[in-house]
């Protein structure tokens, strides 16, 4: 097992990471940019590195700066939790080419599954059901990519093969309006990405976001740990999942977890692995694969009592997985709600001091959060706070005990989306479950609308 793991990340994932670390035994190593040198969680890290400005671009995304906070601690391995460099292939490569660990899988996997269309191409080729849709990137010639969307048939989306973060897509309904859709995405994955690749699938129109949690090891074996169920989403952004995900046969994701096992096994893939699907009409498909850690784990967790922070790290130090797929059961229901420090109607950032910080307890609640009273929540950085997790014997359970703790939760200073939270848990709809990816949109102004300021 590695001495010392350094934490190339901030804010709850960071915390999060360094009491897996703690509970292992393992020291740690903070980085940090100049904005969140007075968080807690660097303090208690063993040792931490200023690595930079507030600004994410000459801190967190700055790779000489982490190698070189790696090499004066003498840290063993780097985790990158989630988003900043955690699916930068060259980062990979430059932490295991100084000599490091990089606590996730080998820099070639990412970089396949960083691109879409090869990440897609990949997946059929190993038995993952796939969004119908051409093999391989769309041609220039605008003639032939009118004959490839009728055979498609309308609607059609136009994706960025380098595209992310819900940017570089263009829902196109008929045939007038392709020429302009595909010039204006082919520029926006240029400029955005630095790649022009576009491909094209059939627009689904009302799924589901339903997604598998996979973790593999470097000696072939592969399991998965059920599912979530990520439809409540807001511009592509999730704002609440679940699992299980309500009313999908457990025979069914089964069957496409163990696909996705397998077409781990078959690329090589080492540690935790996300497949994420639309799943429309009762057929599941895959539109991507996340290569790190996702901000939903702890779901999974609380309903497989794995410790997938934790597994990550032994996978990384080489370690064989402890349970097999026949170990493996979901048991209860767990929820989670992101908290944003934003407006509750209006969506903006509301960055600032927390001058009150009350987070809920009692049994089956869990708060993965760096912040307290008295935090100043920087304005450079994503929005989200924290994330409260709660777990129930049933759904309905869950979703009791969801809204006690929302109503025991008590911020002071900065908005937070809390009260659209609590609409939700009231929402019969949401209470019904398996509801489609526009769903929040669709009800937004009706669960918020009522309380807007006049
Ligand atoms: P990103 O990497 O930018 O998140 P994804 O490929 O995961 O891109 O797609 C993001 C979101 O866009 C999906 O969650 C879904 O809401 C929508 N989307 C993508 N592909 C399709 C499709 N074929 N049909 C309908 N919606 C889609």
């Amino acid at each position: 097992m590695f001495e010392k793991i350094l934490i190339a990340n901030r804010g709850e994932i960071a915390l999060r990471i360094l009491r897996a670390c703690r509970e292992l035994g393992i020291k740690t190593v903070a980085v940090h940019s100049e904005a969140d040198i007075e968080a807690k969680y660097v303090k208690l890290a063993d040792e931490s590195v200023c690595i930079g400005p507030a600004a994410s671009s000459l801190s967190y995304l700055n790779i000489p700066a982490i190698i070189s906070a790696a090499e004066v601690t003498d840290a063993e391995a780097i985790h990158p939790g989630y988003g900043f460099l955690s699916e930068n292939a060259d980062f990979a490569e430059r932490v295991e080419q100084s000599g490091f660990v990089f606590i996730g899988p080998r820099p070639e996997t990412i970089r396949l599954m960083g691109d879409k269309v090869s990440a897609k191409n990949t997946m059929k080729a190993a038995g993952v059901p796939c969004v119908p849709g051409p093999e391989g990137a769309l041609p220039e010639d605008l003639r032939e990519i009118i004959k490839i969307a009728r055979s498609v048939g309308y609607p059609v989306i136009i994706k960025a093969a380098g595209g992310g973060g819900g940017r570089g897509m263009r829902v196109v309904h008929t045939e007038a309006a392709l020429p302009n859709a595909v010039a204006t995405t082919r520029a926006e994955a240029q400029a955005a990405f630095g790649n022009p690749t576009l491909y094209m699938e059939k627009f689904l129109e009302n799924p589901r976001h339903i997604e598998i949690q996979i973790m593999a090891d470097q000696h072939g074996h592969a399991v998965y740990l059920g599912e979530r169920d990520c439809s409540m989403q807001r511009r592509h952004q999730k704002v609440i999942e679940e699992a299980p995900a309500p009313g999908i046969d457990r025979k069914q994701v089964a069957s496409i977890g163990e696909r996705c096992a397998k077409a781990c096994r078959k690329i090589g893939y080492r540690g935790a692995g996300t497949f994420e699907f639309l799943y429309e009409k009762e057929e599941f498909y895959f539109i991507e694969m996340n290569t790190r850690v996702q901000v939903e784990h702890p779901v999974t967790e609380l309903v497989t009592g794995i410790d997938i922070i934790q597994t990550q790290i032994k996978v990384a130090a080489g370690e064989k997985l402890r349970f097999a797929q026949r170990d493996l059961a979901m048991r209860g229901h767990a929820i989670e709600c992101r908290i944003n420090a934003e407006d509750p109607f209006k969506f903006t950032p509301s960055p600032g001091q927390i001058t009150n910080w009350h987070a809920p307890g009692g049994p089956g609640v869990r708060v993965d959060t760096h912040v307290y009273t008295g935090y100043k929540v920087p304005s450079y950085y994503d929005s989200m706070i924290g994330k409260l997790i709660v777990y129930g014997d049933t759904r309905e359970q869950a979703i009791r005990r969801m809204r006690i703790a929302l109503s025991e939760m008590d911020v002071a200073g900065i908005k937070t989306n809390i009260p659209l939270h609590q609409e939700l848990m009231l929402d019969t709809n949401f209470i019904e479950g398996g509801l489609s990816i526009h769903y929040l949109e669709e009800r937004l102004d009706d669960l918020i609308g009522v309380k807007k300021d006049p």
